[in-house]
């Protein structure tokens, strides 16, 4: 059920509202937007009686949620989502671009690529510092010691920082080091992954399955949402079809109909999603023409040697040409601002 609040609604109001949802036992998710307040219920079995909040002051309806999410939804929040990483954001007016090497290999090669992910304008670096691996005999990631890096690629590039956690304790970790919690195609529905992220005060970039679908990818969403973290970006990084010529079938459709759906930001990896070099300037720029709120790609100042995914990393000057494109691409589609 979604109880949505007058627009001239007073706190108090919602706060009754609020109140009463906790005493029927079940959660509250206050929602303020541009126009009015919305408060989501969740923790609900059944339906629950629209009798509780109808007459109450300051409502003006409550509604029953016929679709299988409830936290993601335009119903709940018609604007879209910023959000905002210290000054730098996430499905604001300015195109996100989150670069930076597959996996963090060693401090010089992490400041090399940080340098020129900070001389193109991006305000995110992204490095993985737990790696998950198809074959256990791959380079894992240097762990804690990686993050480290991070860490003081932070301090010395102002650059925030997203990497994966691949488990509880990697979340304990990223809130240390790190800026954005990025949880991987493979854990996507690893629930208690999705609720430890749910309860930190980090944003978390939630990528879409090996095979998932939308509902799947946004019902990923309603875990990490649930438990009061709404900081939440999307990310499409492409899917496993027949196609052979691609490491991943990026769904670049997906971007439109997340939008259709929900106010949360979708950013989509054309690195992961085609698996080469030569694919993925073409592949960002479409994403971007999309609508997409940003980029995450990955970058490396010696592709050859890379230690993981080293066949779709850009070199330093591919990325900066991209960067110069994409912004161009962004401009032409961006809404006009309002006023
Ligand atoms: C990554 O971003 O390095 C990564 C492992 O991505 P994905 O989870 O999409 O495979
Ligand atoms: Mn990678």
């Amino acid at each position: 059920m979604l109880i949505v609040m007058k627009a001239d609604a007073t706190e108090r109001e919602v706060a009754d509202v609020v109140h009463i949802i906790q005493e029927l036992g079940f959660r509250a998710h206050p929602v303020p937007g541009e126009q009015r307040t919305a408060v989501c219920i969740t923790g609900n079995q059944g339906a629950v009686d629209p009798s509780h909040f109808e007459n109450l002051p300051g409502v003006a309806e409550a509604i029953r949620v016929s679709k299988p999410y409830k936290l993601i939804t335009l119903d709940l929040k018609p604007e879209k989502t910023i959000v905002r990483v210290g000054d730098a954001t996430i499905g604001g007016e300015e195109l996100a671009i989150i670069a930076g090497p597959c996996a963090i290999e060693s401090r010089a090669q992490a400041f090399a690529v940080a340098e020129a992910v900070r001389r193109s304008g991006a305000r995110f670096f992204r490095g993985g510092a737990f790696k998950p691996r198809t074959s256990p005999y791959a380079f894992q990631g240097l762990g804690e010691e990686g993050l480290k890096i991070l860490a003081d690629v932070r301090e010395a590039y102002g650059l925030k920082i997203v990497t994966e956690a691949l488990d509880e304790h990697g979340v304990d970790l990223v809130e240390r080091y790190g800026d954005v919690i990025q949880l991987g195609a493979r854990n996507m529905q690893n629930f208690t992954l999705l609720k430890r992220a749910g309860r930190s005060h980090l944003p978390v970039l939630l990528k879409r399955g090996l095979s998932a679908t939308l509902d799947e990818w946004l019902l990923a969403a309603e875990y990490i949402m649930g438990e009061g973290n709404y900081n939440v970006i999307l990310c499409e990084r492409g899917v496993r079809t027949f196609a052979q010529h691609t490491r991943n079938t990026l769904d670049l459709a997906a971007v439109p109909a997340v939008r259709r759906l929900s106010h949360l930001p979708v950013v989509v990896d054309p690195s992961h999603g085609t698996g080469h070099n030569y694919m993925v300037a073409p592949l960002a720029r479409a994403g971007v023409a999309t609508g997409a709120d940003g980029l995450i790609i990955e970058v490396h100042d010696q592709p050859e040697k890379a230690l993981s995914d080293g066949a779709q990393a850009l070199t330093l000057e591919q990325y900066e040409r991209l960067v110069t494109e994409v912004r161009a691409i962004h401009e032409v589609i961006a809404p006009a601002p309002v006023g």
